[in-house]
């Protein structure tokens, strides 16, 4: 299955090279010189390729190196490869390597130990693309800002972010850094060595690799071990009331929303958008929806504070951000007001979107969902899907509907559940929303923001 063949192969990479952290670097220097004559690192060969370097990178069932010449006739300068008889082709070209992915993470940690910029980790189980947008729109009034592109947060998109840093062009970097079983945060903080690091919260996510809500915690909790051990400086979301018992390692802390917090924020309105209120009063207006956005702003105008963004410009970061991504979106269409959340779901961010959607002002009985199934829960799906359905059930919600096998376990009376999205786009074509509210959301594999054209 898509999500477990991710997993297996985090899971085979990591481990190898972990082995070796805190052990000095193997000679990186003639890769590193090569590197620097180049525009970026690359590992997709369907990508143009302008002058880069490109990392052969094996998948499941593939061989990178296979892809290699492709790469380099589209424009690669040079190729770093597995594969002696792929090398033996042009060996001014291809660079020989025994794993081309540790050579890209190794040569992503050289590079970043030439850095002297603070380099801010941003991790949590959810809200971490959300909260680094903010960061950057925020550090961004007054810094040069590298930050995270899209997405790639993982032991791919690390290295690649942190490869694409330039000290000439640079003033901070910022680094979301996404994991799904223990010990992988610890592994990309040891490739980035963030001096700043912050966790968004510690929910429901990815429970399957994790091992249950304790071990998120956990996993969560080891960039503010990398931080404790290294003399960074941590951000502590203190209305996440896992956060602060962690954080207590971590000499250097700077704390927001509460009131006696470094920097406390106060949410005012939650609808359309929320708005919330700085430390020195300065109000301000945000484009994104939900009330659980409200911690994620509050991030970002105490990393701002923190490096010294002047009040009006961080609420000006805030208030500029508009998201484009699937992420708490409010779309106005001709029949309905949608919130496309429809870039993921677990159950916390599931029940943070529909209480959210449930405090919007109106009737709830002309409001509807549309749900799909929560991934990587493992032997816990079941009861957090069936949870979710409950919770549902309370709202009173006029329309719900639920897509996918998982959520079969989350139907109650008057729900509608189909297996597939296209029996649910059916459905809607033949029972059309009207001025209704409307919430969707589900996994990234359902791709649910693919029904907005019915709604
Ligand atoms: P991923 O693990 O896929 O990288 P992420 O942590 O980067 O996800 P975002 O992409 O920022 O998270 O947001 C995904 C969804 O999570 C949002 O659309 C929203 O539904 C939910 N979300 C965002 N912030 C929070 C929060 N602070 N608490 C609960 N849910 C949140
Ligand atoms: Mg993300």
């Amino acid at each position: 299955m898509r999500r477990g063949s991710a997993q297996t192969r985090r899971r085979i990479c990591i481990p190898s090279y972990a082995k070796r952290a805190g052990m000095s670097l193997p000679d990186y220097s003639d890769l590193y010189a090569r590197f620097r004559q180049c525009s970026a690192a690359s590992t997709d060969s369907r990508q143009p390729q302008s002058n880069t370097l490109f990392f052969a990178l094996n998948g499941p069932s593939f061989r990178g190196a296979t892809f290699a010449p492709q790469a380099l006739a589209q424009g690669a300068r040079y190729a770093v490869v597995d594969d002696a008889a792929v090398a033996a082709l042009d060996p001014a070209r291809y660079v020989l390597v025994p794993d081309t992915l540790e050579a890209l993470q190794q040569l992503a940690l050289h590079h970043r130990r030439q850095l002297t910029m603070p380099v801010v980790a941003i991790t949590g189980s959810n809200g971490k693309t959300t909260t680094k947008e903010l960061v950057y729109a925020v550090l961004s009034r007054r810094f040069r800002v590298q930050y995270t592109r899209g997405n790639l947060n993982n032991h791919i998109g690390v290295p690649l972010t942190l490869l694409s840093i330039d000290a000439a062009q640079h003033d901070i970097a910022v680094v979301e850094m996404g994991a799904n079983h223990q010990g992988e945060i610890a592994f990309l903080c040891g490739l980035a060595e963030p001096s700043h690091g912050l966790i968004t919260n510690i929910g429901k996510a990815h429970l399957e690799g994790f091992g249950g809500a304790e071990g998120v915690a956990k996993g969560k909790g080891e960039m503010f071990r990398y931080l404790a051990a290294s003399g960074g400086t941590a951000f502590v979301n203190t209305a996440d009331a896992r956060i602060p018992g962690i954080a207590e390692a971590v000499a250097q802390r700077v704390s927001y929303p509460n009131p006696t917090d470094t920097y406390p924020a106060a949410l005012l309105a939650a609808d359309p958008h929320v708005s919330l209120q700085l430390f020195d009063g300065t109000q301000v207006e945000a484009r994104i929806t939900g009330a659980y956005n409200f911690p994620n702003l509050a991030a970002a105008a105490a990393v701002g504070a923190h490096f010294g963004v002047p009040t009006a410009d961080i609420a000006a970061g805030l208030a500029g951000y508009d998201p484009t991504n699937n992420r708490s979106q409010l779309v106005r269409t001709s029949r309905n007001e949608v919130i496309l959340d429809a870039y993921n779901a677990n159950p916390s961010s599931m029940a943070a979107a529909v209480t959210s959607l449930a405090a919007r002002p109106g009737d709830n009985a002309r409001k509807a969902v549309l749900l799909a199934d929560m991934f990587e829960l493992g032997e816990e799906s079941a009861a957090e899907h069936q949870a979710l359905g409950e919770l549902i059930a309370e709202q009173g919600f006029g329309t719900v509907v639920l897509i996918g096998p998982e959520m079969q376990r989350a139907v109650q009376p008057g729900f509608q559940h189909f297996i597939t999205k296209d029996e649910a786009a059916a459905w809607l074509q033949a029972h059309p929303l009207q001025n209704q509210q409307v919430l969707v959301k589900g996994s990234r594999g359902m791709g649910l923001e693919t029904l907005m054209q019915l709604l």
